[in-house]
């Protein structure tokens, strides 16, 4: 796909442009059309509410989109994303090859860096679409993109460019990983995938660990787990030391069960292809680190994935098993489907022993999260006020809206083991996501500030809310906000 940023030169067709609703009528925020913004009343659907786009053609047959971005008061760069995104999209159904966009004027209304990163990204968001398995060859050709100044761009401009580029390149990396379905999409396939990517960026080293690995780790609740498959499973490890080398390093963990059937506590038939994206939590935080790699952070991270496939072989997991996991600790499984929590419990207490300034965990964990916050809000865990404070920080420039959900002794009560120190599922009714989140603190050490994001309702089918987002398929979630809070280490 091509992006670009230069200074406005002539014959620039093929337009669009971003209006704002004011009290009494519109106004158009890129200089360069003033003159046209006269006669764009007359023409019929042109309105400036947000999300309204109206294409209008040119005499000489180009066109010209106008985007609505709605009132001034409640403008920010998650609507600028999602106007832009219909915008190109309608540039995409006019099968335009190349569109313009001024950015004479909008820098009055966003931090110059802030605007090009936006658009930058949304216009990668509204070019993913997994069509490699797909035999017919009319595909169509990505839409060429290009920032018009009436000068030089400036430094912060160019900045945002590459930022939204380098977020823009790993959101459509986490999309394909999560579309792809489980047979192309193992363990193995999936930390090969991740290993051939990371291999491309400068400064970003990754190992794979093998089941022989993971069984000398000691990570029983993950090889407790990939036992009822014929698919081994595997521990990705990313490190990027882009900061100071006494800094310590942020943790990212992410869940990258790559197909869940739930085990012998087998899901219902209906949707279930959609498990798939049940690694979208690996997928988000491996994507992050491909961003934060190409955008050149200067900050530490390192990304732990345990990855498996949760199927019912004669080996499988049966409800009431035992696994012993990393920490020594033990637990019950009383029901083979809630196995994100298994997996993650050995990458917790692995990701404590690196002794990290602080540990993000991403997961698809609980359809109880669905039931509470549906596909808007990623819910997130933690005790740690400040890093409760930090998170909710990167939402305004992320764009994501993060929820932030409780977590209490209560919680931690309510999955006691009968028979084992901890049991898998709660003991009690309702909370099944808070639950969730008191069985994963048992792995974390309690002196490193920790928080957990349940993504079961934000990680797939969320265009119906999100312009940019498809409305079938993975979104992306959390790759902006992981990019945004690695900052902050
Ligand atoms: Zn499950």
């Amino acid at each position: 796909m091509k992006i670009y940023l230069k200074k406005k030169s002539q014959n620039e067709t093929n337009q669009i442009i971003f209006t704002l609703k004011t009290e009494k009528s519109f106004k158009v925020l890129s200089n360069a059309f003033e003159k046209e913004a006269k006669n764009l009343s007359k023409f019929p659907g042109f309105s400036s509410d947000f999300k309204k786009t109206l294409n209008i053609s040119n005499p000489d047959g180009s066109s010209l989109i106008t985007a609505g971005l709605g009132t001034k008061e409640e403008l920010n760069t998650e609507k600028l994303r999602e106007a832009f995104a219909l915008a190109i999209g309608k540039a995409k159904s006019l099968k335009l090859s190349k569109i313009f966009i001024s950015l004479e004027g909008l820098e009055k209304y966003f931090d110059e860096e802030r605007l090009t990163e936006a658009l930058v990204f949304a216009a990668f968001a509204m070019n993913s679409k997994l069509t490699k398995f797909k035999t017919s060859k009319n595909k169509t050709s990505a839409i060429e993109v290009c920032f018009t100044t009436s000068g030089t761009p400036s430094k912060k401009l160019k900045v945002g460019l590459e930022s939204g580029t380098a977020q823009g390149k790993a959101l459509l990396l986490c999309r394909e990983w999560g579309d792809t379905p489980g047979n192309f999409m193992t363990p193995t396939l999936f930390a090969k995938s991740v290993q051939s990517e990371a291999k491309k960026r400068p400064g970003l080293e990754c190992q794979v660990w093998n089941k022989a690995r993971i069984t000398k780790e000691k990570m029983g609740g993950l090889l407790g787990v990939s036992k009822g498959s014929d698919e081994e499973p595997r521990f990705i490890v990313l490190k990027y030391m882009g900061g100071s080398e006494k800094k310590k390093p942020l943790c990212l963990v992410g869940k990258g069960l790559t197909f869940d059937a739930g085990g012998i506590s087998l899901k219902p038939a209906s949707g279930m292809d959609e498990m798939r994206y049940d690694m979208c939590g690996g997928a988000a935080v491996a994507a992050s680190m491909m961003a934060i790699a190409d955008a050149k952070l200067k900050t530490n991270v390192i990304a732990l994935i345990p990855s498996s496939e949760n199927l019912m072989n004669g080996s499988a997991n049966k409800p009431g098993d035992i696994l012993t996991f990393r920490n020594k600790k033990t637990a019950e499984v009383l029901n083979t489907d809630a196995e994100g929590r298994l997996i993650l419990a050995d990458a917790l207490s692995y990701a404590s022993e690196l002794k990290p300034a602080a540990i993000f965990d991403a997961a698809t964990l609980t359809g109880a999260m669905v039931v509470a916050l549906g596909n808007v809000h990623t819910g997130f865990y933690t005790r740690d006020d400040k890093l409760a404070t930090q998170i909710q920080s990167v939402e305004q420039d992320a764009g994501e809206r993060l929820w932030r959900m409780p977590l209490t002794d209560y919680h931690v009560s309510d999955i006691k083991g009968r028979f084992a120190d901890l049991a898998n599922m709660g003991s009690s009714r309702g909370a099944g996501s808070a639950q969730a989140a008191g069985f994963l603190e048992q792995f974390v050490d309690s002196r490193i500030p920790w928080a957990h994001f349940d993504i079961a309702g934000t990680a797939w089918n969320t265009g119906n809310r999100q312009s940019y987002c498809p409305t079938k398929g993975a979104s992306g979630v959390l790759v902006r906000s992981f990019f945004e809070l690695a900052k902050l280490f």
